[in-house]
């Protein structure tokens, strides 16, 4: 297939954990993704895009070699990618806030553990070989890796492994094969990955335009619009406990001398503690709203 050099192409896994969350993603940035006949291609109606659908473990591949100039991929997936290329040929433009899990070392709760010194001599049974042996270097621990690529969690009871390396997020399917989790390997989440290969003018300005609409995604997630009223003499502190705002719009309260209305937008998380903090400064009347849209 020779890549149409007029639109973007962007790897996205096709069934799997990160599938509907990578096409939430680009849905909340504006993109029409079209029905299509087949289930490994998709049209974007709005923009000259078209969404690849394949194994995550390919995305990497796609991406770097630039069959593809955008990928949402797994950070462990990735990592396990890069240390097996000899060069990078891709650029992490951002975390995407999902798909969140750690690559964890797990033992058999019969199993005695006393720190990675254990490791030692045993057999590891993972599907991410690079990381686990880029660990073990680390900790200068010599074991052996046994590479599996799927139901790793059975290693220990088909005593092909006393020891599994493998993704856990609640701990529930490690639990369920009475395995407890001893050491964290690697924390993960997914990433927007873009090709290093240079780009033609067309596909690079549609490549910005992506960006940009992608960012504003991601900084909207988090953040809010705080309305509150505040007395002149509150102004400072209250204004410096506005998490992650720049400057804040003070207009004066009509028919109230001393009094302000102070608005802003806050680029990060607004929790209870600081609405409290907010009161306890003089605020009051305090308004936390969501953010639709947010360009930069
Ligand atoms: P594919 O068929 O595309 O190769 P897969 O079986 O390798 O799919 P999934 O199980 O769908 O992959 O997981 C995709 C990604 O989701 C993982 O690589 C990881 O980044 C992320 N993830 C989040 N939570 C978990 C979890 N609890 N277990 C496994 N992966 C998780
Ligand atoms: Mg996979």
């Amino acid at each position: 297939m020779l890549a149409d050099r007029t639109r973007l192409h962007i790897a996205l896994q096709k069934s799997g954990r990160l599938s509907d969350l990578s096409r939430d993603l680009l849905r909340d940035a504006g993109f029409r993704i079209q029905r299509s006949k087949n289930s490994l291609t998709a049209r974007v109606e709005n923009f000259p895009a078209e969404l690849m659908f394949v194994r995550d473990d390919d995305i990497p591949t796609f991406v770097s070699d630039g069959v593809c100039e955008f990928g949402i991929v797994g950070q462990n997936v990735l990592e396990e990618f890069a240390l097996g290329a000899d060069e990078q040929r891709y650029e992490v433009l951002a975390e995407l806030g999902f798909g969140g899990c750690s690559l964890k070392i797990a033992a058999p709760e019969t199993l005695a553990y006393d720190g990675p010194k254990s490791l030692t001599g045993e057999r590891i049974a993972t599907s991410y070989p690079r990381i686990v042996r880029r660990y073990l270097a680390e900790q200068g621990i010599d074991a052996k890796i046994v590479k599996m690529n799927g139901a790793v969690e059975l290693a220990p009871r088909l005593q092909i492994a006393n020891f599994v390396c493998d993704l856990v997020s609640t701990g529930a399917t490690l639990e369920a094969n009475g395995l407890r989790p001893v050491e964290t390997v690697l924390d993960s989440q997914a990433v927007l990955i873009r090709t290093t290969k240079m780009l033609d003018d067309t596909r690079s300005k549609l490549s910005a335009g992506l960006l940009t609409r992608v960012d504003g995604v991601l900084t909207t997630k988090e953040s809010k619009y705080i309305m509150l009223n505040a007395t002149g003499q509150s102004l400072q502190q209250i204004t410096s406990l506005l998490p992650g705002a720049g400057a804040p719009t003070i207009v004066p309260l009509h028919g109230r001398p001393g009094q302000f209305a102070v608005h802003a937008v806050c680029q990060e998380s607004v929790f209870w503690e600081t609405l409290e903090q907010l009161k306890g400064a003089g605020a009051s009347a305090i308004l936390v709203v969501p953010i639709e849209k947010m360009m930069m």
